[in-house]
């Protein structure tokens, strides 16, 4: 009886495994067509000053609809572009549309997200600054995200790295903080604007006192350095009472809005406010 069940888990687990490459196989395929088939969109999510509500930014954040498969996620797709050559095809696409958007919003400014082999190709500071020149915006627009893993493996390229997009004007904001492997003595090191909080502890707040003393060390971290911090996955209003009690200069997350056409970002972008608060209804539905 045991040997059968354990042959049963094993055919289960070669059944998953195969489904798992098959799923693998096909994105690799179709994602190289996804492109000029005209399946990728982008979508906007506010971040907001926390005390004001005030709308700052956009996260912008890719969107996949295969036309014959349906909606894959960026958690699923990305990090397999980004073991291809893909991902620089896909990034560029992605930073060109989230610049474009730019010209719509009175001043708010747009956080485009960048895998670290984006981060890390030849002469990224001079790809971004021509691709902010073509689109005719100001550096200062232009928040670039990356996570630890980008920085960290190769910490003084970063660090220079780092340095001349903030020298050029560039705003950047480490993501997924807390999740990745850095050490606090190395952080003081980088160029940094903001720290954004991971979801994952912002989700534990209500629960767990360790959550919450997570979050409170983070935000410490940020302001004994001098950076913002942006508390990303908000959907509560028990999640702001504290965020805002502990000193979480910025939000993002469903309380505000879901991730909103370009359309609706620019309206939103010029109305300023949002949220329960709200201009655009929380409710536009992520398409
Ligand atoms: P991320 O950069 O940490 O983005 C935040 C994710 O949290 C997004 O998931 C967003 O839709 C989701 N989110 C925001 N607020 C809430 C909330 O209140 N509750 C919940 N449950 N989720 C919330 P999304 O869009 O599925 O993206 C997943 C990840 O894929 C991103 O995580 C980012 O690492 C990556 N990604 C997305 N777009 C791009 C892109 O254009 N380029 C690159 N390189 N990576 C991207
Ligand atoms: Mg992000
Ligand atoms: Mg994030
Ligand atoms: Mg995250």
């Amino acid at each position: 009886e045991a040997k059968r069940s354990g042959r049963n888990a094993a055919r289960l687990f070669d059944e998953s495994l195969d489904e798992g490459i098959r799923l693998r196989r096909q994105i690799e395929s179709n994602l190289s067509q996804a492109i000029a088939r005209d399946e990728l969109s982008m979508l906007f999510q506010p971040i907001v000053a926390t005390d004001t509500f005030e709308v700052v930014g956009f996260e912008a954040l890719l969107r996949w609809h295969a036309v014959a498969g349906g909606p894959i996620s960026p958690a699923a797709f990305i990090p397999i572009a980004e073991e291809s050559n893909l991902i620089h095809e896909l990034g560029d696409w992605v930073l060109a549309r989230s610049l474009a958007v730019l010209k719509d919003w009175p001043g708010q400014y747009v956080s485009v997200n960048f895998s670290p082999r984006q981060f890390r190709r030849h002469n990224f500071v001079g790809y971004v600054m021509e691709q902010v020149q073509r689109a005719n915006v100001a550096p200062s627009r232009l928040q670039i995200e990356i996570t630890e893993t980008a920085i960290f493996d190769d910490a003084e390229r970063a660090a220079d790295t780092m340095y001349r997009l903030r020298q050029m004007g560039f705003r950047i904001a480490l993501d997924d903080f807390g999740t990745g492997y850095s050490s606090l003595y190395n952080i003081r090191k980088f160029a940094l604007d903001s720290l954004k909080i991971d979801r994952s502890f912002i989700d534990g707040m209500m629960r767990e006192r360790e959550s919450v003393a997570i979050v409170h060390s983070i935000i410490h971290l940020g302001q004994a350095l001098g950076l913002g911090v942006i508390a990303e996955g908000v959907e509560t209003d028990g999640q702001v009472a504290m965020l805002r009690a502990a000193g979480a200069s910025h939000l993002q997350g469903y309380l505000f809005a879901v991730p909103i056409t370009a359309e609706h970002a620019a309206a939103l972008a010029k109305s300023g406010i949002t949220g329960v608060y709200a201009a655009v209804p929380s409710t536009v539905a992520e398409s």
